[in-house]
């Protein structure tokens, strides 16, 4: 199954991504996470996009176009996957198009904006792997400590209050405009996502087999 995740930034895109990665065995495709990894490596590539995630604006498309192209010819892609903040806008939908790829499911975690703040001030992320937990909602075993790998967590630079406002700005622009696209081709489901991971996810699965 191809599935895209869309939602706004904080709405659980990347627990979900986990959850359905562990039930279905297909991997879930973080763009932001690979960009951050590879500004950790200080590539060329994260160099470059740096100055855009820090300042809560998007990446431009050609740039993370140019990445899911390479990651879904992998051979772990053969039996699906799960896009998790791709596409972000119209022109990274429609490359997705061209590229000749199908898309079984879109589902749209929606958190309505002023719960998003409070989500996102709480997230710790592990830079090496990707993982994501909350100072509230979701502890590590280890208070600091990625449960999967062992590495240090931290917050994200663009989780400050004063990023997230324009992250949201930008996800009202610029990626809310996909729910119509999608929805034209009759396979956007939406799901509520303000209450407990553990609800969120049970919709989620349930969206998938309708
Ligand atoms: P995320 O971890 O998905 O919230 O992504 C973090 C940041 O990476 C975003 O705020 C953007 O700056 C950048 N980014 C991730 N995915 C994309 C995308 N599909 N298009 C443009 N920028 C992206």
């Amino acid at each position: 199954m191809n599935l895209i995740l869309l939602g706004a930034p904080g709405a659980g895109k990347g627990t979900q991504a986990e959850k359905i990665c562990e039930k279905l065995g297909i991997p879930a495709i973080s763009t932001g996470n690979m960009l951050r990894e590879a500004m950790a490596n200080g590539t060329e590539m994260g160099l470059k996009a740096k100055s855009f995630i820090d300042a809560g604006k998007l990446v431009p498309d050609e740039v993370v176009i140019g990445i899911i192209r390479e990651r879904l010819q992998a051979d772990d892609c053969k039996n699906g996957f799960i896009l998790d903040g791709f596409p972000r806008t119209i022109p990274q939908a429609e490359a997705l198009d061209q590229m000749g790829v199908r898309i079984d499911r879109v589902i749209d975690i929606e958190v309505p904006d002023e719960k998003i703040a409070a989500r996102l001030s709480g997230r710790r992320v592990c830079l090496k792997c990707g993982a994501t937990y909350h100072t509230e909602y979701k502890q590590p075993k280890t208070e600091g400590v990625c449960d999967v790998c062992g590495d240090k967590l931290v917050q994200r630079k663009d989780d400050m209050p004063e990023t997230v406002l324009d992250r949201l700005k930008t996800y009202h622009e610029q990626t809310e405009p996909l729910k119509d696209y999608y929805a034209k081709k009759g396979n956007l489901r939406v799901v509520e996502g303000q209450e407990a991971v553990a609800d969120t996810t049970a919709l989620t699965m349930k969206a998938l087999e309708d």
